[in-house]
């Protein structure tokens, strides 16, 4: 992510705000009477909110909680994920604050914008965009209108996906024949890291082409847990076009490398503060220091490294990003083989499927400390593919679940056709 808007808020702040979540009192009570009392609660998978503050009967100021890397930097507060109980038929307004972070070492940078709106779910599980959402870009606050229909109700930065949702994904594909989830390695938590393997065990993998699908480096970016839930489940499907692709292609899956930071609600970092998209040039897999700094980065490095050694090449490995504006491919390859196979990615996405690029693919992207780089140092084609949190530029609509789903079994079966046309 990493759109500009203003007001310094660096270290200092940010460690200050740091310090006032860590505080913060998610619990708040109060009421006219003969009124419910309206709780705000985080105590769930994936929950996050900061400082509340009561401005009115039923006004409320939320501090959006954010996180900061081992070093005290780079703050950024893109996830909140809270339920209120107690307002069913009462008019709310939540002014969502404290936005403003740090990004890439440069302080300013907001999250948050006129474009995107959050989203409401009264089950928890069908989630809308807030209708009635107003950002101030000169106090860089959203003021939210929630009128619930029932007791409960959650709100989001965008609609959330658990680790407890990807394991019963994965306990149900583990039962097919042509699927395998392995453990290749734990989180600093001690969170599983899981790599699924999909082929026609009846055809020898040798000749077939490979490609590699990856998610959740950073918590937030939730929007792209469902692609990678309808990529898992088309491709394992009894579809017809999937038997034929799972025929000539095998395809590798590391559906969630954050699990701790998407079970804890957080935001880019590891347990440990490391972004899980930066340091992958550091991460030296001759040394265990790294391990226990960076364990989500050392393990998936390694299996990718290890199958790439041992002579099972890897023709394309798409990382899946969420922005707040953007949509795009980048990638440090520049030739020829690279170019060809990207630009029949990019096309075929851009006519078939809801991918709308802000601008064409970026090829020889400056070398920087991304998964990326695997591509200078293994050879090992890697696109970052970011898609954007807002509306559509087009349709005007913020991208639902449903439409998720399926260009994730889109973008599976256009990345085993895109190496080998
Ligand atoms: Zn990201």
């Amino acid at each position: 992510m990493g759109s500009s808007c203003r007001t310094g808020r660096g270290g200092e702040a940010g460690r200050r705000s740091g310090r006032l979540a860590a505080l913060a009192l998610l619990v708040l009570a109060g009421s006219a009477p003969g009124q419910e009392i309206i709780r705000f609660n985080t105590n769930f998978e994936g929950g996050s909110l900061g400082r509340i503050e009561r401005l009115g009967e039923d006004v409320f100021r939320c501090h959006v909680r954010g996180q900061q890397d081992q070093a005290g930097r780079n703050r950024q507060a893109s996830w909140y994920f809270f339920r209120i109980d107690g307002a069913r038929g009462r008019e709310l307004t939540l002014i969502l604050t404290d936005f403003v972070g740090e990004y890439n070492g440069r302080p300013g940078a907001c999250p948050m914008g006129p474009e995107i709106r959050p989203a409401i779910s009264d089950d928890g599980e069908h989630w809308a965009p807030i209708a009635d959402t107003h950002w101030d870009d000169h106090a860089k606050a959203a003021t939210l209108r929630v009128r619930p229909g029932r007791d409960a109700v959650w709100i989001a930065h965008q609609p959330p996906y658990t680790p407890t949702r990807l394991a019963r994904l994965l306990e149900e594909i583990d039962r097919r024949d042509h699927a395998r989830v392995e453990v290749i390695g734990k989180s600093a938590r001690g969170r599983d890291l899981h790599l699924v393997t999909v082929t026609d065990p009846a055809l020898d993998d040798r000749g077939k082409a490979v490609v590699w699908l990856q998610a959740r480096q950073h918590a937030w970016e939730s929007g792209t847990s469902f692609v990678m839930e309808g990529a898992l489940r088309f491709i394992t499907s009894d579809d017809p076009s999937a038997r034929a692709l799972r025929r000539r292609s095998v395809f590798l899956f590391t559906p969630m490398v954050d699990p701790d930071g998407c079970a804890s609600g957080q935001v880019r970092f590891n347990a440990n503060g490391y972004d899980v998209n930066r340091h992958w040039d550091e991460v030296d897999l001759k040394h265990k220091a790294y391990l226990a700094q960076m364990p989500e980065i050392w393990y998936v490095k390694k299996a990718i490294v290890d199958r790439v050694d041992s002579g099972r090449p890897i023709d394309l490995l798409v990382n899946l990003h969420n922005t707040e504006t953007g949509e795009y491919l980048s990638t440090m390859a520049g030739d020829a083989g690279s170019r060809a196979i990207v630009g029949r990615l990019s096309d075929r996405l851009t006519r078939e499927t809801t991918f709308r690029p802000s601008h064409g693919p970026v090829f020889g992207a400056a070398r920087d400390s991304s998964a990326n780089v695997l591509h200078a140092e293994n050879g090992v084609l890697v696109v970052l593919m970011e898609q954007r949190i807002a509306r559509d530029p087009k349709t005007g609509r913020e991208p639902a679940i449903e439409g998720r789903l399926r260009f994730g079994s889109q973008l599976i079966a256009i990345m085993a056709d895109a190496v080998r046309p």
